[in-house]
């Protein structure tokens, strides 16, 4: 970031007493922190943990993580749980940190998890999800959308977790 985001003054870096050089707008005398959403995106497991969940939406007919924005005020691990919850209808538990991806066009930090399923009934999903079926690993593999951060976030977990 180099430009206040408020008035448009160009940022200078200023010791900020915590952090560090932190961008500074002289003119609104204010610190410009860092400023991007955050999503969330999960590889979902079934309870006996060999196969993934991989959802069909908006019309397109590529195979996707299930995935959604963090609100402002969430726990990314909160966040996880009620985006599956929201949109397949399942609960999941041991959500567990996998890798991240900056998303340049929408300025959104994803942070993608790992977390396991208590059920593997796709009945509750709702209507923004078109498709959402169970695949096994290798199945998962070759069926998702190639070279998108779902594809990168599944083969990092594949290649650092299982
Ligand atoms: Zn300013």
């Amino acid at each position: 970031m180099s430009y206040c985001c408020k008035c448009g003054n160009k940022l200078i870096k200023k010791e900020h007493k915590n952090d560090g050089l932190i961008p500074y707008c002289s003119k609104c005398g204010e610190f410009r922190f860092p400023v991007f959403s955050a999503a969330c995106s999960m590889v979902v497991m079934n309870p006996d943990k060999n196969k993934i969940l991989l959802i069909q939406q908006y019309g397109k007919k590529r195979n996707v993580l299930v995935a959604g924005y963090i609100n402002k005020g969430e726990n990314a691990e909160d966040a996880v749980k009620r985006e599956v919850k929201e949109e397949t209808g399942i609960d999941v538990y041991n959500i567990k940190y996998n890798n991240s991806e900056y998303f340049e066009p929408t300025n959104t930090l994803m942070l993608n998890f790992s977390c396991v399923a208590k059920s593997e009934d796709l009945s509750g999903i709702n209507n923004e999800i078109d498709k959402a079926e169970w695949f096994s690993f290798n199945e998962a593999k070759e069926n998702i959308m190639p070279d998108g951060s779902a594809q990168r976030f599944l083969d990092f977990f594949l290649d650092h977790f299982i």
